[in-house]
């Protein structure tokens, strides 16, 4: 131990000393995907820089004193949309199963290959229907909710000190509100806890009548049930303060009776590709899939490792501008960075100083990189360099390569020395690109005595 953390806390708006409610049980909950599409690489941002804080939160505390949960939400509206498109054929229930399932896999997958942890829990929302049920009755006993039009919702001016996180008040929000269509509700800033179902939508039996939750009372239930009624840090990206985290935090801390639902209160910055916004309709989007798998960006397929190391080249609260530039400037720092076996040295103190200052990446890869070049030129150092790298999930790991796929590179290498000769550079770079995606990194120099191009080849994980 001994490590203080200082973590940016969005609920005061200043860096604080993280203190654990209870250092034997550290508590993180992190929103995770809707699973009704594949993950864009802008959701990869909060699973990557929440996975730096878990591996962080476990050195310091240890390892089995540290909970993260990241959930999965599985109940939408958006998910029965896509049900009906892509399965018209199936009954609702089967239809929604087949578009969670398959995105969840995908998405565990994507996560998988950014190189991050599993949570130690990944509730879905429609295994805590029960606990939500359970919520919204209390909410409703201590006078915070109510029904109307086949609804239940919080009465926002219920709760005193409503709008804390995101510093808005409700009047504020009164004078922009369409009045006309929240005719139902007793102030514009209610928001649903439950709505009823109609036969062709998804629904749960319930106090009120077969129905279905709202989106933000999801998020009270697990981290309630997984991390109790108040705990240590809760995370996601700036979208979210508004207005699901502080929905969040109005129910839970509501129906428990607390001062705070969480402590520490982290967001990540948005990321913008190629310096415009994401957007699918204007064709400026890429998933996490596709950078790994196609050619879609870049024309070339990125590995995971490259993708996860320019995320952390920029600090977590900054805009990141993620493009085909940083990408190769990510790949052309880690193609320096040696192949080593994990370590169980303890990591740098200057790569921990780095991110235990409100988990500062961009200072703690500049320090991994210097002990890189110190393992290049001194293999004892390679243990201090992996036990860094690792604490930031980027180690390069030595892999072994069979025969046959050795010889295959070597052909491949050797086709692509003649493409130089020959000047044909684009197809050359292809080459060099398409070994890249599979983790081979070339080297070219030159033979000392004939003085012709020679390549070496290494394979990076
Ligand atoms: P969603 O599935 O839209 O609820 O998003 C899942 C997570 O990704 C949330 O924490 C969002 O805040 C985050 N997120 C969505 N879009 C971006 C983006 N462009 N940049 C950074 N984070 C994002
Ligand atoms: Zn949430």
């Amino acid at each position: 131990m001994g490590t203080v953390l200082k973590l940016y806390n969005t609920l005061t708006r200043e860096k604080v000393d993280f203190k654990p409610i209870d250092a034997d049980n550290v508590r993180l909950y992190v929103c995770g995907p809707t699973v009704y599409d594949f993950a864009h690489i802008g959701n990869a941002r909060p699973v990557i820089v929440f996975d730096v804080l878990f591996r962080l939160l476990r050195h310091v505390y240890g390892e089995a004193h540290v909970t993260y949960a990241r959930n999965i939400t599985d109940v939408d509206d958006k998910i029965n949309a896509r049900a009906l498109r892509d399965f018209p054929g199936l009954p609702l229930n089967e239809a929604i199963r087949a578009v969670t399932e398959k995105t969840e896999t995908q998405f565990l997958e994507d996560a998988k290959a950014l190189g991050s942890l599993e949570p130690t829990i990944q509730p879905r929302a429609t295994d805590n229907i029960a606990q939500m049920v359970e919520i919204i009755e209390k909410l409703i006993a201590k006078g915070h909710a109510y029904q109307a039009e086949g609804e239940v919702l919080f009465d926002t001016k219920s709760m005193a000190d409503y709008g804390q996180l995101s510093k808005r008040n409700l009047d504020e929000q009164q004078a922009g509100a369409r009045i006309a269509v929240d005719a139902h509700k007793k102030s514009p800033g209610d928001f649903v806890l439950w709505k009823l179902s109609d036969e062709n939508e998804p629904g749960w039996e319930s106090p009120w009548g077969r129905g279905r939750p709202g989106w933000h009372i999801e998020c009270s239930a697990m981290s309630g049930r997984y991390l109790g009624d108040v705990f240590d840090i809760h995370g996601g990206g700036l979208d979210l303060i508004f207005p699901h985290h502080e929905n969040e935090i109005a129910q839970s801390r509501c129906a428990h009776g607390t001062d705070v639902m969480a402590n520490v209160w982290m967001h990540n910055g948005f990321l913008q590709l190629e310096g415009r916004k994401m957007s699918k309709s204007e064709g400026n989007f890429v998933t996490i899939y596709e950078l790994l798998h196609t050619e879609k960006f870049g024309g070339r397929k990125w590995p995971g490792e490259v993708l996860r190391l320019a995320m952390l080249m920029t600090h977590y609260r900054e805009p990141i501008d993620f493009s085909v530039k940083r990408l190769e400037e990510a790949e052309r720092l880690l193609a320096k960075w040696p192949a080593a076996e994990p370590s169980t040295v303890a990591p740098d103190a200057t790569v921990l100083a780095a991110l235990a200052d409100d988990l500062n990446t961009v200072a703690a890869v500049q320090a991994i990189h210097a002990l890189a070049q110190a393992a290049n030129a001194d293999p004892a150092q390679l243990p201090a360099f992996a036990a860094s790298a690792a604490l930031l999930g980027v180690l390069p790991v030595k892999a072994e390569v069979d025969e046959a796929v050795a010889e295959a590179v070597d052909a491949l290498v050797q086709m692509r020395l003649e493409m130089l000769k020959a000047k044909n550079f684009a197809e050359a770079d292809k080459i060099r690109n398409d070994l890249a995606a599979k983790g081979i990194q070339l080297k070219d120099g030159k033979d000392a005595a004939t003085g012709e191009r020679v390549t070496t080849w290494e394979l990076k994980r």
